[in-house]
């Protein structure tokens, strides 16, 4: 047994730290637990929860405690965490920040709940509570949460990305060791970004969707964002695998275990050039006028310190980056189109207190419960598949999708990884983009063509810009490469500190 700690400093901690003390009998998951709920107490002013229940989750951790009483060790066994909202839970509400699912109870936990959960087979993980988020995960700042903003840790009058921006903030302010994210053109890894934590976006397929609420299936990918590459390794290794008979875009893959792979492939920290041989491709468009001088100071920091680790950079291009905006923003708007009617009055969400007929009925429980942006993609995405504009606009982003998919591929025989800002500037204040959809669009410019292509990306911090404000590192692999990305990550995280890098809010 270790020497007890002060159990007031649990939350700096991670979850493989946690995991180590749980392990050896050290601290309890009561207490841990205990600890972070404190914590979450004591912030809610950040806006990052929309619901806890202490009586769950300590009844949670104790189930945990058995667990480890009765000597299993599996490596997140009675480490807490939250889930973003757009998880379904049955032990607590889930609204996807929206007010269409105010009072919504799931019958059913989503397969990463439980496959993280303390439920026989799951990882054995206490759930804190559920996430702030943007609504139905549409946006970039968590400014289009029905409930509330979210203030970014490192300077609370500044947004914390979107739309996981929740998860990114309980992890950076320390309320939580990690969390759940999703990321369907960039809500995983620009508020890790943005906040100065880690996550990482899996290839297209690799978590099972079953149970997340749906915004735009084709691109819609769950992950992990914690603190280091080696906890989201550590997460990921529970959430990744094919989930046969509940999501059948899920990938008919063995789930691999990333920590232990990330740390049999580069245990040796003080080996000279542990990267040697990795060849980094750096996208001249993601380089260029539009990405902040700081942003790009802090990434091209980062990148020298890869070098040093005996990774090589070569240039390679993506020619279509651009057009990633408008493709993105006409097939995530058509399949969300779809996916929100099912919210009709009748068979979810919120239903309008009177109305006359049916028609009335639908109209006014729709008007009622969605906000603005969810009202504008629907009516773009409605739009763009209607008879006369569906060759137009959906179909030709259709074929603009794929070629934005050769690209990549293009760049691959150059190239192991791609690497590049997430988010052309730092944080903005709560309000700035806010009167302006299409900045806020604009502001997606780095995370968009992967996404439509089904690549795994990450974000690890890289040090600080403009307002003191985090910077983060995209690293973009090939298809099933999250390994080689957590990987790379982590041999940066052993060299570099940034990622230990505290906002006072978390002291
Ligand atoms: N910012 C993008 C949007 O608003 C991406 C959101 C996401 O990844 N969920 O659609």
């Amino acid at each position: 047994m270790s020497t007890p700690m002060n159990n007031l400093d649990l939350h700096h901690l991670g979850v493989a730290e946690l995991a180590t003390k749980l392990a050896e009998g050290s601290v309890s998951s009561v207490e841990v637990t205990q600890h972070f709920l404190a914590r979450i107490a004591q912030h809610v002013d950040l806006g990052a929860f929309l619901a806890t229940n202490p009586e769950v989750s300590l009844a949670q951790a104790r189930a945990a405690d058995a667990r480890l009483a009765a000597g299993e060790r599996t490596p997140l066994l009675g480490v807490p965490l939250a889930h973003k909202d757009v998880f379904v839970t049955r032990d607590f509400p889930t609204t996807a920040g929206s007010k269409m699912l105010e009072d919504y109870r799931s019958p059913f936990d989503a397969t990463m709940v439980s496959r993280l959960g303390v439920a026989p087979g799951g990882a054995g993980m206490v759930t804190l509570g559920k996430l702030n988020c943007d609504e139905f995960a549409m946006g970039s700042g968590n400014e289009n949460s029905a409930y509330q903003p979210v203030q970014n840790p490192w300077d609370l009058s500044r947004v914390p990305g979107g739309s996981s921006g929740g998860s990114a903030a309980a992890v950076a302010a320390r309320l939580v060791p990690a969390a759940t994210g999703t990321d369907t053109g960039g809500s995983i890894r620009q508020p890790a970004s943005l906040t100065g934590i880690t996550g990482i976006k899996p290839t297209y397929g690799r978590c099972s969707r079953y149970g997340m609420v749906a915004f735009a299936s084709s691109l819609d990918q769950a992950g992990p964002m914690a603190r280091s590459a080696l906890d989201c390794a550590l997460l990921l290794s529970a959430m990744a695998g094919p989930d046969p008979d509940r999501d059948s875009t899920s990938l008919d893959m063995p789930e691999a275990n990333y920590a232990t792979e990330l740390l049999a492939t580069s245990p040796d920290s003080t080996k000279d050039k542990p990267l040697k041989g990795l060849r980094i491709g750096l996208p001249t468009q993601f380089f260029g006028a539009g990405c902040a001088p700081d942003v790009l100071a802090a990434v091209r920091g980062a990148l020298a310190e890869f070098e040093k680790l005996g990774a090589t950079l070569v240039d390679v291009s993506l020619p279509l980056t651009e057009l990633s905006i408008p493709v993105y923003y006409v097939i995530a708007p058509a399949e969300a189109s779809s996916n929100l009617s099912r919210f009709d009055g009748v068979r979810y969400g919120h239903r309008a207190a009177h109305y006359t007929d049916l028609t009335d009925m639908y109209k006014k429980s729709r008007s009622e419960g969605f906000g603005d942006e969810a009202t504008r993609r629907i009516m773009i995405g409605t739009y763009v598949l209607s008879h006369g504009y569906y060759d137009a606009y959906y179909l030709k982003a259709q074929k603009i999708r794929r070629l934005i998919a050769q690209d990549f591929q293009t760049a691959f025989t150059q190239c192991d990884v791609i690497a590049g800002p997430v988010s052309p500037t730092v944080a903005w204040k709560i309000g700035e983009k806010s009167a302006d959809p299409v900045a806020s669009y604009l502001a997606d410019i780095y995370t968009l063509s992967s996404s439509l292509a089904g690549l795994p990306g990450m974000s690890v911090p890289a040090g600080f810009g403009a307002g003191g404000m985090p910077v983060g590192l995209q690293l973009i692999g090939n298809y099933f490469k999250e390994a080689q990305l957590l990987g790379a990550a982590h041999q940066f995280q052993l060299a570099t500190d940034w990622h230990q890098k505290a906002p006072e809010t978390a002291a």
